[in-house]
């Protein structure tokens, strides 16, 4: 095998709270992953020039040593003791800076894909292990479906999957910087885990109204009060026929709604088509990263 055609998916937080901060100046979070079906392709290809090289038409992102597609492989050949050279092209569908983990998406399609195409046998849990080195994210997007994240959000718990939830994503374009989010935030260092987060009984019953009603994500607050037009987007979202809740996934700016079927999100879509600059209805989707060869 020369080549290998990965989907990688992105991620939204159907909960997400912070629960402390670390030494290190991370924050401990406590969240709840889900994929959905938006994905970015990802190809690897074996090379002949001893290198690696990223190739992707997005203006934002960035094709050298800086993406993390290109830091993913350089550390599994690292791992492996060397294997050669490496093309890896990405068509990017998922916004870029949006709260959606298309990076850290794209770095577990490499870490994935060039397991596979390289028959290195290294198992999911030394791929993750790998991925949280890259970015806290990068473990979700190769454990996929559903999953309770601690720590930073490497630590998982697999939940049961949503399958074929009706989602609705817009994305107002804005651009936000995680790190200045976070410092927004004023914790103390220390950790306090709560218990009992009520979405995940819904979740566990596949109860979508229950879930809609339910959503929450605390990065709201610190984002809201920068960037109030998310805040008044998000607003308009949940007035839409056949929504049962908004959100805002990871620190934004991607707002989506929970919505009852396809019919009302795509009617919802055609709705906000000229308001934003992307707006897609998806579904949430059992995986984070699948071989589509
Ligand atoms: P998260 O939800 O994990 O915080 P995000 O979805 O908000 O991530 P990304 O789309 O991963 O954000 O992009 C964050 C930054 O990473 C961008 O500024 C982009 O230039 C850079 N980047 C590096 N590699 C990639 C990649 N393969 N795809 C997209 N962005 C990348």
């Amino acid at each position: 095998m020369q080549k290998i055609r990965v989907r990688a998916h992105a991620k939204i937080n159907l909960y997400l709270d912070v629960v402390g901060k670390r030494e290190d100046g991370y924050h401990d979070l406590e969240t709840i992953f889900h994929s959905i079906g938006l994905y970015d392709d990802v190809i690897i290809s074996k090379q002949e020039a001893n290198d690696i090289t990223v190739h992707c038409e997005h203006p934002r992102v960035p094709c050298d040593s800086r993406n993390l597609a290109y830091q993913a492989a350089e550390f599994l050949s690292d791992a492996a003791g060397g294997l050669g050279g490496v093309r890896i092209d990405i068509y990017k569908r998922i916004p870029v800076a949006a709260g959606l983990a298309g990076g850290s998406a794209n770095a577990a399609a490499v870490l994935h894909g060039m397991n596979e195409l390289f028959g290195l046998g290294f198992t999911q849990e030394t791929l993750m292990r790998f991925g949280v080195q890259l970015g806290a994210d990068v473990p979700f997007c190769l454990h996929g479906g559903a999953a309770l994240g601690l720590g930073i959000g490497d630590r998982l718990t697999r939940l049961p999957t949503l399958f074929d939830v009706p989602l609705l994503l817009l994305n107002p374009g804005t651009e936000i910087s995680t790190a200045a989010i976070f410092k927004k935030l004023n914790f103390s260092l220390t950790t306090h885990e709560k218990e009992g987060i009520i979405i995940k009984t819904y979740i566990k019953k596949g109860d979508v109204v229950g879930i809609g009603k339910n959503l929450y994500n605390l990065l709201e607050v610190p984002v809201f009060s920068q960037y109030p037009e998310i805040a008044a987007l998000k607003t308009e979202l949940s007035t839409q026929a056949g929504c049962y809740g908004t959100l805002m996934s990871g620190s934004g700016a991607t707002v989506f709604a929970v919505m009852r079927n396809s019919d009302t999100a795509c009617k919802s879509e055609s709705y906000f088509k000229s308001k934003v600059s992307f707006c897609a209805t998806t579904v949430t989707s059992p995986v984070g990263v699948y071989i589509d060869n």
